[in-house]
């Protein structure tokens, strides 16, 4: 049972130890092969694991895992922190066009990821307006046209030699036509070179974009680094979009071009098709990084002691009494993920399951309860005594339930709470007849 499993928890956490440079480093030395393997560029993954090594030395290990093992899991949550967090929207003047210009090297993917933004942004109700102001390549024109063909979305072209006012007449294009978003699929290069970033300057200076996207090959590696920092030197980028993600690429230059240029990565191109863009997932690169070798296993045990012992730690808290909301919620969403709600929650202290109607539905009332705790802000979830009259309108009006189903929520929950305080003096087979009875 989960009192049980808390017991046996509480047993094996007592006395942890601390992390020492000794017992970190075969973790650790997983890690730097692990991110050496994904391509992460080699100081970047140096400077990488000595931050982390440094802010865990001295901190507490769980004793239930390897230290070795613990630290991995460290890592991937710093490889999450570090890439995100993701703000994967586009944001939108109003009253006068929104200017996205698009970079990168030669077969990075622009032309095709300006469609496919295109796409999204149409999607969205928006009216986009595509530029070929890449006049380098012979083709590159006719590339845009077909894809602006293909979504049904206007093209802006001529025939021209200079980009700078390609641009600026698609301006004019944009406001007679009432386009909102400017995409403007400029030239690359195989490498950054002086004249291409004159070009771009050129164009930055005179059209004055919103934002500057850098599009990168993710194949490319250490390449993509090197050219998403010149980029960035060059037109202070407001987001990274990273290519050919669905192929075989490992990921490391995720890592690489948010650590060495500070700028966020919005979305990954995941092939061909003018669909296939998607938000940009932290946790979800993390582990491709990381699952080079079998790191992530090792990630995934570590997690289930570190979920152990944040249950222990709210049985502790209930028993102190200190059991809030906040606490309540993180419970919810942790039944939520297992299944046959009714006997877990009456397995759970303090009775749950009594906070359930007779004939309610569990999963239904279930989603109510979890409505209305979202609706809350965590300050209204630790002192819910600041729910006054016109709070609880607007909980109720968020969750979609009467306001008085929000006061009975706060009154049964601070009922459980009372019974929990009460029976934290019993002995643990008092505490499950009271519980099961
Ligand atoms: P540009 O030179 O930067 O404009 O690059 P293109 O848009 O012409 O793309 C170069 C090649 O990469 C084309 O064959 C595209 O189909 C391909 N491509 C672009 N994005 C992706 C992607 O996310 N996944 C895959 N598999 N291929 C892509
Ligand atoms: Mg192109």
């Amino acid at each position: 049972t989960i009192q049980q499993g808390l017991g046996s928890a509480l047993k094996s956490l007592r006395g942890g130890t601390r992390f020492t440079e000794a017992n970190m480093r075969e973790g650790l030395r997983s890690v730097r092969r692990a991110l050496l393997e994904a391509d992460v560029q080699l100081d970047v993954a140096n400077t990488f694991v000595t931050r982390v090594e440094e802010a865990a030395l001295g901190r507490e290990v769980l004793k239930s895992v390897r230290p070795s093992e613990q630290i991995v899991q460290i890592v991937y949550e710093e490889l999450v922190n570090l890439m995100g967090p993701v703000d994967s929207s586009i944001r939108l003047n109003s009253g006068r066009p929104t200017v996205l210009m698009m970079c990168g090297l030669q077969g990075s993917g622009k032309t095709t990821t300006c469609g496919k933004l295109a796409r999204m942004l149409h999607s969205q109700g928006q009216h986009p307006l595509l530029v070929a102001a890449d006049l380098q390549r012979p083709a590159a024109i006719e590339q845009l046209k077909v894809l602006g063909e293909q979504l049904g979305i206007p093209v802006h072209f001529e025939d021209s030699k200079n980009p700078v006012s390609v641009c600026q007449n698609a301006m004019k294009v944009a406001k007679s036509q009432s386009r909102n978003v400017v995409i403007l699929d400029t030239a690359g290069r195989l490498h950054v070179d002086d004249e291409l970033m004159k070009e771009l300057e050129q164009i930055d200076r005179k059209v004055g974009p919103d934002q500057c996207i850098l599009v990168a090959d993710s194949m490319t590696g250490q390449d993509a680094v090197q050219s998403a920092k010149s980029f960035n030197d060059a037109l202070e980028l407001d987001a990274v979009i990273l290519t050919k993600l669905d192929g075989d690429a490992r990921g490391g230059a995720a890592l690489s071009i948010k650590e060495v240029t500070g700028v966020p990565i919005k979305f990954v191109g995941m092939g061909e098709k003018l669909d296939a863009l998607e938000p940009f997932r932290p946790d979800g690169m993390a582990s491709r990084i990381l699952g080079m070798g079998d790191v992530l296993s090792l990630v995934e045990k570590a997690q289930e002691a570190i979920d152990e012992e944040e249950a222990l730690r709210q049985q502790e808290k209930m028993e102190r009494g200190k059991f809030d909301l906040n606490d309540f919620r993180t419970q919810l969403e942790r039944i939520g993920q297992m299944g046959s709600m009714r006997s877990l929650l009456e397995m759970m202290p303090g009775g749950l399951g009594n906070m359930l109607g007779e004939d309610a539905d569990p999963e239904q009332e279930l989603k109510r309860v979890r409505a209305m705790l979202d609706s809350m802000t965590p300050h209204e979830r630790a002192q819910p005594d600041v729910i006054g009259a016109s709070r609880r309108r607007r909980i109720a009006l968020g969750s979609g339930v009467q306001p008085h189903e929000v006061n009975g929520l706060i009154k049964q929950f601070e009922q459980m709470r009372g019974v929990m305080k009460q029976m934290s003096n019993m002995s643990m087979m008092d505490r499950m007849k009271k519980l099961v009875g």
